[in-house]
């Protein structure tokens, strides 16, 4: 197996370049997505109420609201959770820059509390010791799909008086301890992005149990306006509505409702293809020096939005070589995530002093590798043994 890199020349593993996630869209999506534009609704209707009851029901939460994106329905959470200038918010540094930039849009000041170097989670532990008289809420990420201990986290919230909103992007799917993912928390996001579990082109959902969040967010994402005579500050007319805050025109389309509720048909199959491949790549890494496969908690089911693999420390130099070998092999790896306050515009806005020891460490051992439900099986093995190629080479010193 093997022979010469493709990196140096050699002939890459597979002709075509295999992403590290896709989306998989099916003729009845399409149909679906047919049928609006057939419709009187192309924006905010019957398809968008539509999947927001499906979402709901899906996740056993009583409501769902859709939005635009997955970082537009973060920044409705921290709105509706209260969030402004002088609260300190807790979230996880090891994650996209959309669950700490929600709290800046309301004027809240991010604390990075360092993740668990086994699941590259958030944990009890690390949010206690970020908690201060000015602690509002607390967002873990359900980084990779798998849940944090919310059990655990909740019992710090509710010492400390915090609400619970739960960055759930990758984890659409996912279980703890036999509950979906979806009201374990007080507020929870999922994205509909092309990568993530089900999609919507582009789009977010928050979920919540609590009729007044509810109500806020649907507000929250048309302006600030509400049609709802019973709801209004003053007696109006008939044709008058009332703008009573400040939102933004945060709506999901009919069109992409209609997508994403035929997606959550296949939720479940792609749920247990990912497991299935996670699996597969499990069997063939467990022995393989120098990369620890991903961790998986007791009773906690991983939706595997990303599979990890994570290089041993005195790989760590050869990273970069390792990733450029690999997409020369055409295996589109990918690095999630960079510290968010390692970004150039968290350090030039009072960040440059905040250290997460594990994150940083584990940022520069992490390698992504291609896993989403339409690859077949000759893709997961092309990852293999590209893999097993690559690392062959530079495992033990060559090519230095
Ligand atoms: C994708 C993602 C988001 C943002 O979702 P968008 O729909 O892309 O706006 C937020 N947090 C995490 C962890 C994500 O992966």
């Amino acid at each position: 197996m093997g022979g010469k890199l493709a990196v140096f020349g050699g002939k890459p593993v597979r002709d075509s370049f295999l992403p590290y996630g896709s989306q998989w869209i099916s003729k009845e999506d399409k149909k679906a997505v047919e049928r609006v534009l057939s419709s009187p609704y192309l924006t905010t209707g019957p398809a968008v109420a539509s999947f927001e009851r499906k979402t709901a029901a899906y996740t056993g939460a009583a409501y769902a609201v859709s939005f635009s994106s997955g970082t537009a329905a973060l920044h409705a959470a921290c709105f509706t959770a209260g969030i402004g200038k002088g609260d300190e918010v807790i979230t996880s540094p090891l994650t996209f820059a959309a669950s700490a930039n929600c709290i800046l849009y309301c004027g809240g000041t991010p604390v990075f509390a360092d993740v668990d170097p086994r699941t590259y989670l958030i944990t009890p532990e690390s949010i206690e010791a970020a908690v201060t008289e000015r602690t509002k809420a607390v967002i873990p990420v359900d980084f990779t799909g798998q849940p944090a201990d919310y059990e655990a986290i909740r019992k710090v919230a509710d010492k400390y008086n915090l609400l619970i909103i739960e960055d759930a992007a990758h984890a659409l799917g996912a279980s703890y301890r036999a509950q979906k993912v979806g009201a374990l928390s007080d507020m929870t996001m999922f994205s509909f992005h092309p990568v993530k579990p089900v999609t919507t082109g582009e789009g977010g959902i928050i979920t919540t149990n609590d009729e007044n969040w509810y109500k806020t967010l649907l507000q929250f994402r048309t302006h600030g306006i509400t049609k709802h005579a019973a709801d209004f500050i003053q007696v109006r007319a008939p044709w008058e509505y009332e703008m009573q805050f400040l939102g933004f025109n945060y709506r999901m389309t009919d069109l992409q409702a209609a997508l994403g509720e035929s997606q959550l048909d296949r939720l479940d199959t792609f749920t247990s293809m990912r497991e299935a491949y996670a699996d597969y790549y499990n069997n063939a890494f467990r022995t393989v020096k120098g990369v620890t496969i991903p961790y998986q908690e007791l009773g906690r089911r991983s939706s595997w939005h990303l599979y990890i693999l994570k290089l041993d420390e005195e790989m760590i130099d050869r990273r970069k070589e390792i990733f450029e070998a690999l997409t020369a092999e055409n295996i589109g790896v990918n690095v999630h995530y960079m510290p968010v306050y390692e970004q150039p515009y968290y350090q030039k806005n009072g960040f440059d002093q905040v250290s997460c020891p594990t994150a940083e460490k584990l940022y520069q051992q992490f390698l992504t590798l291609p896993l989403f439900p339409a690859m077949d099986q000759q893709d997961l093995d092309d990852v293999i043994e590209a893999v097993r190629k690559v690392l062959d080479y530079y495992r033990d010193g060559a090519g230095s």
